[in-house]
């Protein structure tokens, strides 16, 4: 995995490039960040860049022996361990699971991963006996090096099994790496915290995850745009939504809202029966693009959103939507599309809900500060 496989963190790669070029290494790193930011993939990313026969200025080569190894997952000083489930189990009786996870997409999460491997109602956790054999494992001679890595993947499941590695962390073997990649570091050990270096991830940017998905899924522009909008930074959540949201959705809640701004009932009945075929779905997903842009409406007329959306297709239409959306009326709109959110994801009847919801609506545009 390269650096530009990894969606965002422009300022972090080039730090942590700095680093390796400056021989500024720490041999303990805590990586955090939220689900969907990338820690897992920049870690392997990094991993990949300390080992490249060849590095450049931004990114690993790609094409040398080490890169190929590592993008396969197959480098032989490339070590991990993960959540897996069973009193004795050691994450290298899962690694075939993991490198066909990764490999589709490094921004899964814990429950997609320990559903992967069939656990889906159980706790995950990192045994005692993993522990062992990272020690075991860490304590051998490098293969190809020149850096033997251990990518611990959510730290946050070794409970007190981790005191076990304290030394390793304070006192590694040579030329160890340990990367440690949490996405909830109030619930790793304070004992490991503190012998880690910490390095933070940022959320990501709607321009970038609209930029990851032209650039890894490549997806239509719109449908990414709508994507990048409704998944708040978070890029697993957006990979998820690539079959369940139409490219047109812009095009529906324009007119939708027109209809219900002008009052004309037959207009509005015409839309809902058209949303309605959309499915559970993506109707839902189409009221989260609803909560959207009544956000960026507020942030418009505050000023705060102009640059953002100034000579993209969105400013025409929130600019004159905008208008109609004040202080006093964004509350309930707010509390409607998510009271609507909630009852299409409990089975509500769709055209009931909408109806209600139009109404509502309607009633809401009237209201001046
Ligand atoms: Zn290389």
């Amino acid at each position: 995995m390269q650096f530009k496989s990894v969606v965002g963190q422009q300022a972090l790669k080039k730090n942590l490039i700095l680093g390796v070029k400056s021989g500024r290494i720490s041999h303990a790193q805590l990586l955090c960040g939220s689900e969907g930011q990338g820690t897992l993939a920049l870690a392997v990313a990094y991993a990949q860049y300390l080992n490249c026969e060849n590095p450049g200025d931004d990114d690993s080569c790609g094409v040398c022996n080490a890169c190929n190894k590592y993008q396969k997952l197959i480098h032989p000083d490339l070590h991990f361990t993960y959540p897996t489930i069973g009193a004795n189990v050691l994450s290298a009786n899962f690694m075939e699971e993991w490198r066909a996870a990764f490999l589709e997409s490094p921004y899964f999460n814990s429950s997609q991963w320990l559903q992967r491997i069939g656990t889906e109602n159980k706790q995950g956790n990192i045994t005692a006996a993993e522990t062992h054999e990272i020690i075991r494992k860490l304590s051998l001679k490098m293969f190809e090096g020149p850096y033997k890595v251990l990518i611990m993947w959510l730290p946050e499941f070794l409970g007190k099994e981790g005191n076990v590695l304290l030394k390793l962390i304070e006192e590694p073997t040579d030329n160890t790496i340990l990367l440690l990649v949490t996405e909830d570091r109030d619930k790793i050990l304070s004992t490991i915290q503190s012998r880690t270096q910490i390095v933070q991830l940022s959320r990501l940017s709607e321009e970038e995850v609209y930029n990851g998905l032209q650039l890894i899924y490549s997806l239509p522009s719109e449908q990414a745009a709508t994507i990048a909008k409704i998944s708040d930074g978070n890029f697993n959540a957006a990979i998820a939504l690539i079959d369940e949201v139409e490219n047109n959705f812009h095009e529906i809640f324009r007119e939708w809202m027109l209809a219900c701004v002008k009052s004309q009932m037959k207009d509005v009945l015409s839309k809902i029966e058209e949303m309605n075929t959309l499915g559970r779905v993506q109707l839902k997903n189409l009221l989260c693009y609803g909560l959207y842009v009544m956000r960026a409406c507020i942030l418009y007329n505050n000023g705060v959103y102009k640059q953002i959306i100034a000579n993209t297709s969105d400013e025409p239409f929130i600019s004159k939507f905008g208008q109609l959306i004040n202080q006093k009326n964004i509350y309930p709109f707010a509390q409607e599309f998510s009271d609507a959110i909630y009852h299409i994801e409990r089975n509500a009847n769709p055209k009931i809900t909408l109806l209600n919801l139009s109404l509502q609506v309607e009633k809401l545009f009237k209201v001046k500060v």
